[in-house]
């Protein structure tokens, strides 16, 4: 858990003022899943999964302008709106992007199933390997700082994923599950947002 947001935002700027960045921003492109019509998965208290991904990336965002934008990230959509597939990926080729990252919320009839999972595509591609490793690093951070349990790293036939491996590395998040009470509970305080915000942001920087 963080507790205190504005020492690690501190922490970020220290870091570019000491010229810990690169020359050039890395281009990240947050692909905010669902959107519009398709809510995703429904949490037991009744959140969508479509609403609670887009109050993540929005806080990324917020967090990476307050830290002086360390960070170059565009979102694939900033409101609700449902946009295809092929439509998220096209945004991140354009953009000559870096790293893609998709934001999931899991859902399971299983009441207990919890924790984080993250995924890489199953599809072999130019950027795999690298995928992998910054799913290893990315989970690492968020179970670490958000205190969850780790399901740890997938393989997915994911059409975003397989799309991506052959531009640049990729991954997708599956925040914890909204059928799990705990876990939709937590998920549902703007504080707890913030908290996993800055997580998904520490892991970024760090690649
Ligand atoms: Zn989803």
């Amino acid at each position: 858990m963080f507790k205190n947001v504005s020492f690690v935002i501190l922490l970020l700027k220290m870091s570019l003022i000491f010229g810990q960045e690169p020359a050039t921003q890395k281009i990240i492109i947050i692909d905010v899943g669902h959107g519009g019509m398709d809510s995703g998965a429904i949490g037991i208290n009744g959140i969508q999964e479509k609403d609670v991904v887009l109050d993540i990336a929005l806080k990324i965002l917020r967090l990476n302008e307050q830290a002086e934008k360390t960070l170059d990230i565009y979102l694939t959509r900033y409101s609700d709106t449902l946009i295809s597939l092929f439509d998220r990926t096209k945004l991140a080729k354009a953009l000559k992007a870096d790293l893609f990252i998709s934001l999931h919320c899991n859902h399971s009839d299983n009441p207990n199933a919890r924790g984080i999972e993250v995924y890489a595509s199953r599809v072999q591609g130019d950027y795999s390997r690298e995928s992998v490793v910054i799913g290893y690093q990315t989970e690492k951070i968020l179970c670490k700082r958000v205190g969850y349990d780790s399901r740890g790293v997938k393989f997915a036939n994911f059409q975003v994923l397989r799309e991506m491996n052959h531009y640049c590395a990729s991954m997708l998040l599956e925040l914890g599950f909204l059928s799990n009470i705990d876990e939709a509970s937590y998920i549902s305080d703007s504080d707890n947002i913030q908290h996993i915000a800055l997580a998904i942001l520490l892991s970024i920087q760090n690649q």
